[in-house]
């Protein structure tokens, strides 16, 4: 990358501010993302908070920090609400279905994995399991426990008094407090939250675990403070989730690491844990297929059986800034279909004629597109500059194939879109429902052709009802040179 690179500046929900990136650790960036409860498929909103926390992480490895990037896997705690109520996710989807807790567990968790490779989104340093953390739970919970806390007949509950400003978090997301939470008898105060949970008298739950405070299991909240302190070190520097978790999740994560770090007053910033939080805004859909529990919910993997490669998503999350809200519709998934296949094009185009000198460094002439590439991702992840940064590099004409085949990569390497990897052929809609081969549809459109040279115009047509009675559309004179598209 260039030598002089613009200061990097990240929005930092705890202060409301865009705030400038200065390590802990200088030379590094380390971050910390909440990563999902696996008792269902993930939706591709919250897939959306991946993308955003992987453009983040591209973004300090490409201003030359050396990345640790933490997510974890929420295999236990996460109850059907977020405060303390209802039952834990898991043991219910276990209930309803005739597979242990551990199976529901390794099987969403699989599913999620294979979403995380097919949005091009980077490997973590670590994914950590929250059941592998429980002993250090408890640890970190009788730490704090006296000073922080009190027993019910429920379980151990963290008194948010004890620590200062509880909930700042929230108030700067809402202006109104630490939004909805469930009411448990005995607690001191509304927003007191559990950190074990106790099993009830005569059950018996899949997941438990011997504590000081009776069997039981932890709280959802406490298993971030744990696996991000011993995997990152407090203070780290940047931890991210989606903006429901500036409500609850995170100023009860906030609140545990001040009482966990605590030395000389809880009001140092250092000690809530992280130095900057950060959160994505929500992916919407108007109909409701956004929530798991309704019928077809949208997985990355409909996108995929309706014919849409998945870096087609990724392309329609990086067009919207991640602090925005972001309207899911199919027509405006084909658009990023069609911007990432022209990208793709241009990049085909360049290595045919770039052939052996592909390895080239982009050019002077490209440093002022580089920099301004540089200055959009180093503004708070502008990503949908960055994009249209990408695009004037990709229409500059007369300049040499493989110095902008470089430029290009460089400004890959940060957005992931795959552009040099995949091929013009994958980004064809292709639904799994079809059943005619691309053999066949190539064979079809050999013998249109041949009947369109002899002059045979109603072979031709022929042949073109045909292909579109098998949800074939031709598309002659298609200026990307596509030919054809299924369904
Ligand atoms: P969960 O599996 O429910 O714990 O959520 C995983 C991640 O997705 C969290 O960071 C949530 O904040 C985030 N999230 C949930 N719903 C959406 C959405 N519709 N759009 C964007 N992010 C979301
Ligand atoms: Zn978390």
């Amino acid at each position: 990358m260039t030598t002089e690179t613009a200061p990097l500046t990240l929005f930092n929900s705890l202060t409301r501010r865009a705030e400038p990136f200065v390590p802990v650790h200088p030379g590094e960036a380390r971050v910390y993302s909440c990563g999902p409860t696996v008792y269902n498929y993930p939706h591709i909103g919250n897939m959306r908070a991946y993308v955003f926390a992987d453009i983040l992480g591209r973004t300090l490895s490409f201003k030359g920090y050396k990345l640790t990037h933490v997510i974890n896997i929420t295999d236990v705690g996460h109850l059907t609400d977020d405060a303390d109520a209802g039952e834990d996710k898991l043991e219910k989807a276990a209930k309803a279905s005739a597979q242990s807790i551990w199976d529901i567990a390794r099987h969403y968790t699989e599913a999620y994995w294979a979403d995380i490779r097919a949005l091009n989104i980077r490997q973590p340093a670590e994914w950590s399991i929250a059941t592998d953390y429980v002993p250090a739970m408890i640890e970190f919970a009788s730490g704090i426990a006296d000073k922080h806390c009190y027993e019910l007949p429920s379980g151990l509950y963290f008194d948010v008094s004890t620590v200062a400003d509880y909930g700042r978090l929230a108030r700067a997301a809402t202006d109104e407090g630490e939004g909805r939470i469930e009411q448990v008898d005995g607690k001191r105060h509304q927003a007191d939250f559990a950190i074990w949970r106790k099993t009830p008298e005569g059950e018996k739950r899949q997941m438990e675990w011997d504590s000081p405070w009776g069997r039981g299991a932890p709280g959802w909240h406490l298993e971030c403070s744990v696996m991000s302190g011993k995997l990152l070190g407090f203070p780290f520097d940047i931890h991210t989730g989606g903006i429901d978790h500036r409500e609850i999740h995170h100023p009860n994560e906030i609140a545990q690491n001040q009482a966990h770090c605590c030395t000389n007053g809880l009001d140092d910033a250092a000690n809530s844990g992280a130095r900057i939080w950060m959160h994505n805004n929500f992916l919407v859909e108007r109909s409701g297929k956004m929530s798991k529990s309704s019928g077809e919910f949208l997985r990355l993997q409909l996108l995929i059986d309706k014919g849409y490669h998945p870096l087609a998503y990724r392309m329609m999350c990086l067009q919207a800034h991640y602090r925005s809200e972001l309207e899911f519709s199919w027509e405006g998934l084909a658009a990023a279909l069609t911007r990432l296949k022209r990208l793709v094009m241009v990049v085909k185009q360049l290595r045919e004629r770039a052939g052996d000198e592909s390895s080239a460094q982009a050019g002077t002439k490209f440093r002022p597109l580089l920099d301004r590439f540089d200055v959009a991702m180093s503004d708070d992840l502008n990503t949908p500059v960055a994009l249209t940064v990408l695009e004037e590099v990709a229409a500059l004409k007369k300049v040499d194939p493989s110095e902008k085949l470089a430029a290009l990569a460089t400004m890959d390497a940060v957005l992931g879109l795959g552009l040099v990897d995949i091929e013009r052929t994958d980004l064809r809609i292709r639904p799994k429902a079809a059943t005619i081969t691309e053999a066949e549809i190539e064979a079809t459109l050999l013998a249109r052709k041949e009947a369109r040279a002899a002059k045979d115009f109603a072979r031709s047509d022929a042949l073109r009802d045909e292909l579109a009675a098998q949800g074939v559309d031709v598309m002659d004179g298609d200026p990307l040179g596509w030919e054809w598209k299924l369904g």
